[in-house]
């Protein structure tokens, strides 16, 4: 019998057909997704709940795998039916043979900006013009939609007022449809066991929603353009190779009204808020080195993984209700609508090296840690108070770093320093950061 330790709230995929299952036992089909409720003691056995009829019961380890992650593949897309520019011409012959409701869509050729929606019925292929006007989509100006997955998925539901339903998408070539492959992996969630709820924080790409997914409090990033959705996809795919405490667990997607990224909840919002509105008078020390370590073992992970952050800072971190510090944004730091645009980096919190030369690595996420730390000690000031972007970055090579901030450990602003040394090289890992927290922990509560 392998040994396998899954914690509670484990996605597992199923691997074969259980369908006469004895007393206690849950009945299952190969491929179904159940989620980890506990292990039973000793057994190789587990209780878990199935995903999308909610029954619970009794399950053996052997027949479950983990789900598995997602490559990040440029080949993986939220449009496989997307062609580009392609003629008229050469979209009827992508169409064949004819087969009702199988379709594509083209850039117009004739129209610069439109879309055309290509659908085989009956012997024809039949060409819808797709206006593109004001940010809007729309094939009858009575039907709207913000982009074209959207349009896709409604008139795969509805026929609308064109010949048919879609039925069935002729991929690109070489194209090859996130949503199966996401589906097979078992990262694809249901939107019908999705509730959305309040508001609760606005990102720089979309709402973020409170929300319940199957009886467990979530919250939503809707990404609701398509071009940025995709740009996500790439990067969510670093999220499905990660599981660390200190880390914002991703439980999946769900493709529509573009993307929505479904995460664990954080009930106690981004990390400078949470010091800003409490202070110094409610959050002791302690909690400050706890949430400081916190932060240096996800990143320990993440380093262990040979993944970079880049955009760390206090606004990225989320605290839960038992006040655990959790990383976000790892890996979706790099989606930059904008392109490479160095001028929409976070200045003040990213290394020289990286600034300059665009060399990014775990040890500029190091350089972002020191400010992190400032921010923490600090209790959510914004870092290099006072001065402009421009000046900072001249400032740090004549060899300035910032004073402590008010009643900040000596040895806390040490290692502060040295995150901020201008050789990469010199400046510690994660691990013997979390190792120096650690320690500075111990003295405290000996003390
Ligand atoms: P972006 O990086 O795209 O600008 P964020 O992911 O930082 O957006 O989210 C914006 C805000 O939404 C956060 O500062 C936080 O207050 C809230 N938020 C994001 N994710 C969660 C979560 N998992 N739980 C609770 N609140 C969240
Ligand atoms: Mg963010």
């Amino acid at each position: 019998m392998p040994t396998k330790h899954w914690p509670p709230g484990t996605q597992c995929v199923t691997k074969h057909d259980h369908t006469k299952p004895k007393p206690r036992e849950l009945a299952f089909r190969k491929g179904d997704m159940v989620t980890i409720i506990e292990a039973v003691e000793g057994k190789g056995w587990y209780r878990v709940r199935h995903n999308e009829t909610g029954q619970e019961g009794l399950l053996a380890a052997s027949a479950l795998r983990e789900r598995g992650a997602i490559r990040a593949d440029p080949k993986l897309s939220l449009m496989p039916w997307f062609h580009g520019k392609i003629s008229g011409l050469e979209a009827v012959q992508e169409l064949q043979p004819p087969e009702d409701g199988l379709f594509l869509v083209r850039e117009s050729v004739r129209h610069p900006g439109d879309y055309v929606l290509c659908v085989s019925f009956g012997k024809e292929v039949i060409h819808y013009r797709v206006v593109h006007e004001e940010n809007t989509l729309s094939i009858d100006s009575q039907q709207y939609f913000s982009n074209l997955i959207d349009m896709i998925e409604h008139y795969m539901n509805e026929q609308g007022a064109i010949c048919t339903k879609l039925v069935k998408p002729k991929p690109k070539s070489g194209m090859k449809s996130a949503e199966e492959e996401l589906a097979k992996a078992g990262w694809l969630l249901n939107l019908k066991h999705l509730t959305l709820g309040d508001r609760i924080g606005q990102g720089e790409f979309g709402d973020v929603l409170q929300g319940e997914y199957m009886g467990q409090r979530v919250a939503v990033k809707n990404i609701k353009c398509d071009v940025t959705a995709q740009a996500f996809l790439a990067e969510t795919a670093a999220m499905t190779k990660v599981r660390h405490k200190n880390l914002v667990c991703l439980l999946g997607v769900i493709l529509h009204n573009g993307l929505y990224i479904v995460m664990e909840f954080m009930s106690k919002g981004n990390l400078v808020n949470f010091l800003r509105t409490r202070g110094r008078a409610l959050v002791p020390t302690q909690q400050l080195l706890l949430f400081a370590l916190d932060v240096a073992q996800g990143m320990d992970y993440l380093e262990s993984k040979k993944l970079v952050h880049r955009d760390l800072a206090a606004r990225n971190i989320l605290i839960s209700e038992e006040n655990v510090a959790k990383v976000s944004d790892f890996g979706l730091a790099r989606v930059n609508p904008k392109g490479a645009d160095a001028t929409l980096l976070p200045v003040k919190w990213t290394a020289p090296e990286a600034l300059k030369h665009n060399k990014f690595s775990s040890k500029s996420d190091v350089w972002s840690y020191g400010i992190l730390l400032w921010e923490i000690f600090s209790f959510g000031r914004a870092p290099y108070p006072k001065l402009a972007l421009k000046e900072v970055t001249e400032l740090l090579e004549q060899g300035y770093r910032m004073d402590p901030p008010e009643g900040c450990p000596p040895t806390i602003y040490a290692l502060m320093k040295s995150c901020w040394e201008l050789e990469p090289g010199k400046r510690p890992s994660f691990k013997k950061l979390t190792e120096k927290l650690q320690k500075e922990l111990k003295h405290l509560r000996d003390i």
